[in-house]
């Protein structure tokens, strides 16, 4: 199976293909503009002294400064930070964001981490980058980091400098300058672009069952939306497993039950699932909500539901997305059906940067207003290259955006 790179890569060539992007455009974009690799050496609170690899990719700035993303996992690669920062490039584009696209990470296993090396890990993580500030690279959170780490990622960079910046990191808690929704932006932005490809595709979403894979920030705030729809959630997964229930689970219970135990497993009234029978249930609408490449040449054909909304990275291989897109099967792509949380970050560095915050409701309509002209745009394109899918349509659209800029900029 081809890791999410080359997926990625895959989809950026035949997007540009389609959209007769110009060649050297897409010459440019086969590598990120730059890669940052460094080693952490940390002496850790139990004495031990262990190295930790580490990354920041660069991946292109033609639209602004290079903005988000700060993975923390144990089997993470540089391919998989380079993806990232792909897609972030084209998310940018997407909703209509002047930011460049880059992601960072470091190979370790948090749950191992004690919270004072976490602290050490992450304030050496900002002491390494090169350049930084709010207008060269604005580091955010990702899997493996929350508000916590990205508060002390501020202090740092703050004490370096000597200069309170809240712009110049994203994800913080509100108190330090962080925006309000942050933390359901992109769940919320995934239900906001399910309701319209149903509206379009003509499927009353009150009636309909879906089924969600991965309960964490995204998948849970967009189960609990769904939910209030009428929508029956008939299963739910996470790493440990899933459960399932034809008559639909009760999501707030279902979060208190995560809360107390840590896993949607042994939820009462659900029987368990696994990971891979979740994709072949019967269900009108699917939310991979947790890793990437999980709907892959293996299982796509079982995949039941008419409709998926990508709210992982990657979580659909080029293999699968050609045997889905001839089931006739509707994707919402992740660079634009996610693409929530990029955007909150964007209006997170702009309050930053005027020292004015904004109320939820105003977070929220904008949220509403930026993303759903994403979709637009991106069904738009699709229409116009001939009836391609979402996916191609919003590359298609993010890649005519860099093409001008690249031009303007003498690149190209
Ligand atoms: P999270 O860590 O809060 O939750 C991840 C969930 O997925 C957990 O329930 C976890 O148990 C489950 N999971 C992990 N590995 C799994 C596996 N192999 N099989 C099944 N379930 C698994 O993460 P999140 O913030 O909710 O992010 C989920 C996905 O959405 C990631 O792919 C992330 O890159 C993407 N994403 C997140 C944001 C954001 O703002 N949080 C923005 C854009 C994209």
């Amino acid at each position: 199976m081809d890791n999410v790179f080359q997926v990625a890569i895959q989809t950026l060539n035949r997007a540009g293909k389609l959209g007769g992007i110009n060649p050297r455009v897409l010459d440019i974009l086969q590598e990120p503009k730059r890669i940052q690799q460094f080693r952490i050496p940390l002496k850790l609170e139990d004495g031990s002294f262990q190295v930790f690899q580490a990354y920041r990719v660069h991946y292109c700035d033609a639209l602004g400064p290079f903005r988000n993303g700060t993975r923390i996992r144990p089997d993470l690669s540089l391919d998989e930070i380079k993806a990232l920062g792909l897609f972030m490039t084209v998310k940018h584009c997407a909703a209509a964001i002047p930011a460049g696209g880059a992601k960072g990470g470091i190979k370790a296993d948090p749950s191992k981490l004690s919270s004072r090396d976490m602290e050490q890990l992450v304030r050496a993580f900002i002491r390494n980058l090169q350049p930084k500030g709010p207008w060269a690279d604005v580091p955010g959170a990702d899997i493996g980091t929350g508000e916590q780490a990205m508060a002390w990622m501020l202090d740092e960079y703050e004490q370096i400098t000597g200069q309170h910046c809240p712009a110049a990191l994203n994800d913080k808690p509100a108190i330090l300058g962080g925006s309000l929704g942050g933390e359901e932006a992109t769940g919320r932005g995934v239900f906001i672009t399910l309701m319209a490809a149903a509206k379009d595709m003509g499927l009353d979403v009150s009636g309909s069952t879906a089924v969600v894979q991965g309960f964490g920030q995204v998948g849970s705030a967009l189960a609990d939306l769904l939910m209030q729809t009428g929508c029956r959630i008939v299963a739910v997964s996470d790493v440990y497993g899933g459960i399932y229930a034809e008559g639909g689970l009760d999501i707030a219970g279902l979060r208190e039950h995560v809360a107390k135990t840590g896993k949607v497993e042994g939820f009462p009234g659900a029987t368990p699932v696994s990971n891979e029978e979740l994709f072949a249930l019967d269900c009108d609408i699917l939310v991979p909500a947790a890793v990437q490449s999980v709907i892959h040449q293996g299982n796509a054909a079982g995949v039941k539901a008419r409709l998926i909304v990508e709210g992982a990275n990657g979580p659909v291989t080029t293999e699968a997305d050609a045997i889905l897109h001839d089931k006739g099967v509707i994707i919402v792509p992740d660079v634009v059906a996610n693409s929530g949380g990029a955007t909150v970050c964007h209006f997170e560095r702009t309050q930053g940067l005027t020292d004015q915050y904004w109320d939820l409701e105003k977070v929220n309509k904008q949220l509403e207003n930026r993303i759903l002209e994403a979709y637009r745009c991106a069904a738009q394109r699709a229409a116009e290259a001939g009836g391609v899918s979402l996916r191609d349509g919003a590359w298609i659209h993010a890649l005519k955006m860099l093409e001008k800029a690249m031009k303007l900029r003498g690149w190209v």
